[in-house]
């Protein structure tokens, strides 16, 4: 028999990927296509679930003929994805009732104004380990109910679905046959308790979102049914799913509590499995599940910072002081130190453990000898001292035993960036052989149901390590480096 092969679907905010990986976690073959973002007003971001729908469908036969493998030698499709990004579609026709409003919009900033007044951030964390935040999509699912003409009383007879966009996939892949959708992405929609697994009721009727909305939440690596006929000239089963940023955490095999990943992309997305422990953050952290396998839930605590290589391209296409992201490194290498300039690239406020919307960017500490090396260095750096803020805050917060930090995304591989990480944390920074760690973790989950992967220790003697970097730095210039940093912060921060 021919081997097995996996096949992930990675619908991403700016595009949407399949790979199909071999029963070993190599990629063997890919596709990708763009998505457009619309921009109605200021703040606002939408996609078409159509285009969106219509790139998975097309990725998914175009890696299959890349890969020259048939559907029958998959055994099974995995789905991770952009999270919280919601839509609501009618279960009649599947149409969507309007384009998917996506995470990064803030047209509900407002309504969390007024629900955390009723509810409380402390309340809403206990059940949910999430803040009061547009963000999330128990917003969105109400800003849509208010706006869309008829969509109140169609939610409330049961002619409406919502769903993130992984559940949203799984609907149209099954041909309206299974509407499910997996722990961890309940787990970003502010209406599921991450405490008893299941939707909250309380938080439903405070909302005023009918239950009659939701799916059904499965474990990660389950049996979600299986694509219509007709779609790939054969069913294929559905058998794993997770949010992007959870998938990355399996795909770097963070199964052990302590264990971090930290995906280093447009923005950065920090995870630490805090095993069976629902971590109460008192530092703004997001308390979050990693995943949950065969009913038992793995937390996790969560960190986001909104601008990591978002700082690089700004270098590059406003500032136009570098031609390429990769010759960030040599600028810096170039200096011996950071001779005093920071730079805090809050270009969009800051994230956790600021949470800081109206703070803006500032580059402080130049002098006549600051030249284009110094701004460069200071973009990486800064990410970095971000990194260390949110481990400072998890330190806080009573989670102290990390261990190493495993990183992905387009930055990590750059050298220079990962040694001052390792230096500035002083933890080792560990560099996987695979850094399209999403798509492979997706495929993991689905392996795992299949069969094809024992347990999470089979996929853990897997995981192949590329590069370590050491921690070396002197703590004196450590912590003066850091003070340097708090204290850049500090000149940008609007509240205390
Ligand atoms: P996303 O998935 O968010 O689109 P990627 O993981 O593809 O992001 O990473 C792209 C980001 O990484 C860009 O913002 C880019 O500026 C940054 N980047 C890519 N290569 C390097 C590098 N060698 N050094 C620093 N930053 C880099």
């Amino acid at each position: 028999m021919a081997e097995k092969l996996l096949l992930a679907i990675d619908q991403g905010t700016t595009s949407t990927r399949s790979i199909v990986f071999t029963s070993e976690g190599q990629t063997r073959a890919a596709a990708q296509e763009e998505l457009k973002q619309h921009y109605p007003k200021p703040g606002w971001v939408e996609h078409d679930p159509e285009e969106i729908w219509r790139a998975a469908l097309s990725t998914m036969k175009r890696a299959l003929a890349n890969a020259r493998a048939k559907p029958a030698d998959i055994a099974g499709i995995g789905i991770t994805n952009q999270r919280e990004t919601t839509i609501l579609w009618d279960r009649a026709t599947g149409k969507p009732i309007h384009n998917a409003i996506v995470w990064q919009d803030r047209r509900t900033a407002e309504w969390c104004q007024r629900m955390k007044k009723e509810v409380g951030d402390a309340e809403l964390g206990r059940r949910t380990g999430l803040l009061f935040d547009a963000y999330f999509s128990g917003s969105k699912i109400s800003w849509l109910l208010d706006n869309v003409a008829g969509a109140r009383e169609a939610a409330e007879a049961g002619r409406l679905a919502f769903g993130t966009v992984d559940c949203f996939l799984l609907w149209r892949l099954t041909g309206g046959a299974v509407h499910a959708t997996d722990a961890t992405n309940a787990s970003r929609t502010m209406l599921f308790n991450i405490a008893t697994q299941a939707w909250d009721d309380e938080l439903l009727r405070i909302f005023g979102i009918p239950r009659a909305l939701l799916p059904e939440v499965r474990d990660c690596a389950a049996d979600f049914g299986a694509t219509a006929t007709e779609l790939l000239g054969q069913a294929v089963p559905i058998a794993g799913i997770a949010g992007d940023q959870q998938a990355a955490t399996i795909g770097q095999a963070c199964f052990r509590p302590g264990m971090i990943k930290s995906t280093y992309g447009t923005g950065c997305f920090v995870l630490m499995n805090t095993g069976d422990t629902q971590v109460q953050s008192q530092n703004r952290l997001l308390a979050t599940l990693a995943y949950r396998l065969a009913g038992k839930p793995t937390y996790a605590l969560e960190g986001s910072i909104f601008v990591s290589g978002a700082a690089i391209q700004w270098l590059r296409d406003a500032l136009k002081i570098i031609k390429a992201a990769p010759d960030t490194q040599s600028l810096a290498q170039s200096l011996s130190g950071n001779d005093g300039v920071y730079m805090v690239p809050a270009f969009v406020g800051l994230g956790a453990p600021w949470w800081d919307p109206d703070a803006r960017g500032a580059i402080v500490g130049l002098s006549r000898d600051s030249g284009i090396a110094h701004i460069a260095r200071a973009a990486l750096e800064a990410c970095v001292y971000q990194t260390q803020d949110l481990m400072s805050a998890m330190r806080a917060d009573g989670v102290a035993d990390f261990y190493s930090i495993r990183v992905d995304g387009g930055m990590a591989v750059n050298d220079w960036f990962a040694q001052f990480l390792a230096d500035q944390l002083d933890l080792p920074v560990e560099r996987p052989a695979i850094t399209e760690t999403t798509a492979l973790g997706a495929a993991y989950l689905a392996g795992l149901t299949t069969g094809v992967f024992a347990s999470t220790e089979d996929i853990a003697r897997r995981w192949q390590r590329e590069r370590r970097f050491v921690p070396g730095a002197d703590p004196a210039l450590r912590q003066q480096r850091y003070a340097g940093w708090r204290d850049a912060v500090g000149r940008v921060l609007t509240r205390s």
